[in-house]
């Protein structure tokens, strides 16, 4: 989450267009849905078509098409999750299907393993965390887990499947507090803002959505 924000946070800079970051975040891990196949249907797909450039593009052009370059940080930020982390750490990806299904990473380039408990890992997950930390704080990006949009509920998509999950133990078979304790404050970090998120936007559902508070003051439903 922390590489697809300052990747899709530079390229919204560039391109000079605005972003939904909590939209970006759940971009970010969406490639990983394919774990569900695994738990549901006790078949593996792991790191196979959702992790795939080409299923991505597809999945893009129309979005390229009615959006255009407002589309790229998006794109940067899902591509990034294979094309970048998995890639590092792990491997094993099908980037190709369904043209391929030759597996792809830093592993298979001849480079040693590097599994998602190591320390290389541990390293470039924290190191990337401090500077989206500091990447939020300098552009004030942070507030918008503090506005009340409507649009921060999808953040419930991470918060239920990647935070609090890691926390306290699945899909790992520990929790990632005595695994890895620095990796886990990250995590907390992230699980109590977006649970800050996701309550001022219900805040604010209920306020202004259900008619019930100020007409003024009409939820925000996007950037
Ligand atoms: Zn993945």
């Amino acid at each position: 989450m922390c590489l697809a924000y300052l990747l899709g946070k530079g390229a919204s800079k560039a391109l000079r267009v605005k972003i939904n970051i909590p939209v970006l975040l759940v971009l970010s891990i969406l490639p990983d849905i394919d774990i569900l196949g695994t738990f549901l249907f006790n078949y593996n797909i792991h790191r196979g078509p959702t992790h795939s450039i080409v299923v991505a593009g597809l999945v893009f052009i129309p979005l390229f098409i009615i959006y255009r370059k407002k589309a790229i940080p998006y794109f940067l930020g899902l591509a990034s999750h294979f094309l970048i982390g998995d890639f590092i750490v792990g491997g094993q990806l099908q980037l190709l299907w369904p043209l391929s299904r030759s597996k792809f990473g830093l592993h298979e380039l001849g480079f040693p393993l590097i599994t998602i408990d190591s320390r290389i890992n541990v390293a470039l997950e924290l190191s990337l965390f401090i500077i989206a930390i500091m990447v939020l704080v300098i552009s004030k990006d942070w507030k918008v887990f503090f506005k009340g949009r409507l649009s921060n509920l999808v953040l419930i998509i991470p918060t239920t499947t990647v935070l609090l999950p890691s926390t306290i133990g699945y899909p790992f078979t520990d929790s990632l507090l005595l695994t890895a304790p620095a990796l886990a404050l990250a995590h907390i970090f992230f699980l109590v803002l977006f649970s800050i998120a996701i309550l001022s936007a219900l805040i604010a559902l209920y306020r202004h959505g259900f008619g019930e508070g100020n007409k003024k003051q009409p939820v925000q439903t996007h950037s």
